[in-house]
């Protein structure tokens, strides 16, 4: 039985997040602990350094927000989580940090039917060291 899963979703393409998170459904018992992860890309120092710092922090807490109201659509045994890196690496990173043992994560973007896995799927279910579910 799974206890601590991680639902990555890009909120790039918010609308393609409902596939893998129709799978949580099946994992809907109140002792396990689901986290909708987003992972913001950096924004490059000489880009930020234009930039007013309150973009970026308004930025970063609208993901938060989208992120928020999947995890509560999703129930109440979900949180939302927000990171700012790499999407492959970050993701890898909290799941190893959170003893997580499933990863259900979304093939790749819809439209890209050549692509048996995308980027950051291919990586994660590579190199995680629990079990990932590819959502398709
Ligand atoms: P593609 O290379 O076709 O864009 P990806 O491998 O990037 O495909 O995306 C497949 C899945 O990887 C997404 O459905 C999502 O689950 C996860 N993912 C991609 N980018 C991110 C991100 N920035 N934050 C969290 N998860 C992501």
């Amino acid at each position: 039985m799974f206890r601590n899963i991680v639902v990555p979703i890009d909120l790039s393409h918010p609308e393609w997040a409902q596939g893998a998170l129709a799978h949580v459904e099946g994992f809907g018992d109140d002792k396990v602990t689901i986290t909708i992860l987003h992972v913001m890309e950096p924004v490059p120092s000489y880009v930020a350094s234009q930039l007013p710092e309150d973009l970026l922090t308004a930025n970063r807490a609208r993901a938060l927000k989208q992120v928020e109201q999947f995890a509560s659509d999703a129930g109440s045994n979900v949180q939302a989580k927000v990171l700012i890196g790499h999407p492959a690496s970050s993701i890898l990173e909290f799941a190893e940090k959170q003893n997580t043992d499933l990863i259900i994560i979304g093939s790749h973007r819809p439209g890209l039917k050549d692509y048996f896995l995308g980027s950051t799927a291919s990586r994660v279910v590579r190199h995680a060291k629990c079990s990932v579910l590819v959502s398709r």
